[in-house]
């Protein structure tokens, strides 16, 4: 079949789907598992040495090649850089407000929230969560709306805009068919030299984290982000310094679905435009990120 006709195909069979079950945005289905992986970030470990970048291109094939020596430029952290269609991962370098001169560095992937926004925007289920913890991506599923790219509270999904024919939204798997699957541990993970990560079920994770904070309480704010943000995250992260410095926003404790599926609810009965969903739930996202704290 011609990914031409294939990509029509996959876009008709999307618009018919709509047309014929009414397909509204929708949240998990399955029961978040008290038994369910995750990932603990510790950034006061992290020295940005990009190990964990290199250790993701290597894994994922489907990734654009890189060579070892382009993982060995730091100089890429003088920006700010967020996932792309080329990245799975990226390590950033933020100003330490609490020790100006000693930088710290931040390791960004999906979260894999505990109610993803992505699966509930996806009007053709190419996202889904899995009972290990893992928010998962379909490409055969996939239309192209990007209403998934809209609802990340993260920023997560990127898309591959270069690529004409057959472009596909981009995200970090969790390793999942690579690694998990398998009864291993994440490629990033497994690569860090400094054990910036702890993997291991999640309820356990949250329990190392509470002991840390509460051994060196002059090293660690007093937060576990993720244990309870947008409803909870597989991913989570302590920190020397607040959250918002390293580009974590404050997003309360509600789970993203609760405030994205009104507005897709709306569009679907009221047929309102593709952008009415970026520009609402860009507004919501805004709103959240800049309301004080009030959890
Ligand atoms: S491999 Fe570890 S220390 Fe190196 S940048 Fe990644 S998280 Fe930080
Ligand atoms: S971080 Fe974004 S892309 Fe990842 S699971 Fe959550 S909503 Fe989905
Ligand atoms: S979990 Fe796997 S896909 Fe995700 S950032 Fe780590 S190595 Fe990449």
């Amino acid at each position: 079949m011609s990914t031409n006709r294939r990509s029509f195909i996959k876009q008709a069979a999307g618009i018919g789907s709509l047309a014929l079950f009414g397909k509204k945005a929708h949240a998990s289905r399955l029961q978040v598992s008290p038994d369910q992986f995750g990932v603990l970030v510790d950034i006061t470990r992290c020295v940005g040495c990009r190990s964990c970048e290199q250790a993701c291109n290597e894994i994922n094939e489907d990734l654009p090649r890189k060579s070892p020596e382009t993982f060995k430029d730091t100089s890429v952290q003088e920006k700010r850089r967020r996932m792309d269609y080329s990245a799975y991962t990226v390590v950033n370098r933020y100003e330490n407000r609490n020790n100006p001169g000693m930088p710290v560095y931040a390791k960004f992937q999906c979260m894999h929230c505990l109610y993803p926004a992505c699966e509930s925007a996806c009007i053709v289920g190419a996202f889904e969560r899995q009972a290990n913890g893992a928010v998962i991506y379909d490409a055969w599923k996939c239309i192209g709306c990007r209403y998934c790219m809209a609802a990340c509270p993260f920023q997560v999904p990127a898309y591959e805009f270069s690529n004409v024919l057959t472009p596909q939204v981009r995200k970090c798997t969790f390793c999942f068919e690579t690694r998990l699957t398998q009864g291993g541990m994440p490629a990033c993970v497994q690569s860090c030299p400094m054990e910036v990560m702890t993997f291991g079920k999640r309820n356990s994770l949250i329990k190392i984290a509470r002991e840390r904070i509460k051994k060196y309480p002059a090293r660690y704010v007093n937060h576990i982000y993720g244990e309870n943000e947008v409803g909870g995250t597989t991913w989570m992260y302590i920190s020397s310094v607040p959250f918002q410095d390293i580009d974590l926003p404050h997003l309360g404790y509600h789970p993203a679905p609760g405030y994205t599926e009104p507005i897709q609810h709306a569009i679907f009965k009221w047929f309102l435009p593709p952008a009415a969903v970026f520009a609402g739930l860009g507004g919501i996202w805004w709103y959240l990120k800049n309301k004080k704290s009030d959890e």
